[in-house]
Order: C-alpha cells, then structure tokens, then sequence
C-alpha cells in the first residue's frame, strides 16, 4: 500500500466533500493531527474507524485501499452489455439456422413426395418407377437427417418437468418423436420424458 497516495486521496476526497481536517476529525471523533497524519502518509486510519471515513468520503474501502477511484460499476456495466451483445449474436445464428433447416427440408420432401407420386400415377417403364421411388425416398431422408443436425445444434430443448434446458445428442434428437420442433425426448436432468420446446437461449 502507498501511504503517500492513500493521503493524498483521503486529502483531495475531503476537500471534494467540502470538510475542513477539523470537521472531518469531529465527525469520527478523533484528533485533528490524526487527520493530519493520514494525509500526510505518515499513518493509516485503523480499521475500527475506516468504514465510517469512507462513508464521510464517498469512496469504497477498496477506493480507499487503492489511493484512487475504481471505476467497478462503469466495468461492471461493460462487461455485462458484452455479455449480452455475445448472447444476441448467437441466439441470432440459432435462428438463421433453424431457418434453414426448413429452407433444407421443405423442399426435400416435397420434391420427394412428387417423385413418388409421378412414379405411381405416370405410365412408364418399371426400372424408371424404381429408380424415381428410391432416389426420392434417399432425398427425404438425407434433408432429414441434415435437417435434424441443424435444429440439435441450434438453441436447446426444455424439459417441460423441471426447466432444464439442454442439448441433446443427434440420435437422441433423431429418434425422438416429434410435432414440428417439439420433441419428446428424456431429460437428463431430471430423467423425465416430456414434450421438449425448442429454446434459443
Ligand atoms: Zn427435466
């Protein structure tokens, strides 16, 4: 600790309050060389007297301590509005991804079914039916499966029983039924199966 400093901050935060050394030595009922001493940094306010002296000055023990003023709620408020900014950017990545999870398998499986459905109703040889059945049915379940990935990854499920949000593994999401992105799925948390939303955050 510099004493020098610490004096010539508990000096300056005096004069900042507009006491005289006199005054300030009245309030926490000591010396005026008491006070004299300290600003000179020639002694430390004892512990039993300092909470109170920094109340008469406005500053923190730890401000005190310092021999300066530390700007805590200014970092503190920074850091907190990072944090934040940080949490928006990713809950927007999330949803531009779940976004193109539908952008991927809507037109899938609609371009699935309609190869189906041309291969059932249009007259054409057998090997072409075949080939239109399988290469449509091979298209749905890889949007599927690419789709599933995306929303596993993006955000994470609520257990509806206890609030846990989570990440699930891909099979597990996979495997899970589901009415649109809704999945019925066991927490790990509380081990409960339920129907688990979809959260972002
Ligand atoms: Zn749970």
């Amino acid at each position: 600790m510099d004493q020098i400093k610490i004096g010539k901050f508990i000096a300056s935060c005096r004069k900042e309050q507009g006491m005289t050394q006199a005054v300030l030595a009245e309030k926490l009922g000591i010396s005026n060389r008491a006070v004299s001493k300290w600003e000179n940094g020639k002694s430390m306010p004892d512990s039993g007297i300092m909470l109170e002296l920094c109340n008469y000055l406005k500053i923190s023990v730890n401000e005190l301590l310092s021999g300066e003023r530390i700007m805590t709620e200014v970092s503190d408020k920074r850091a907190e509005e990072n944090l934040l900014a940080m949490r928006r950017e990713v809950e927007e990545k999330n949803r531009q991804m779940l976004r193109m999870e539908y952008g991927i398998a809507f037109p899938a499986v609609i371009a699935g079914l309609v190869m189906g459905f041309v291969a059932s109703f249009i007259e054409m040889p057998v090997w072409l039916r075949i080939v239109l059945i399988v290469f449509g049915l091979v298209l749905i379940f890889t949007a599927t499966f690419i789709a599933v990935g995306i929303e596993q990854k993006a955000g994470y499920y609520e257990c509806q029983n206890c609030h846990h949000r989570y990440v699930p593994t891909y099979w597990q999401t996979n495997l899970a039924m589901h009415m649109g992105r809704t999945r019925y799925m066991k927490c790990p948390e509380c081990g409960k199966r339920s129907w688990q939303k979809k959260v972002l955050s």
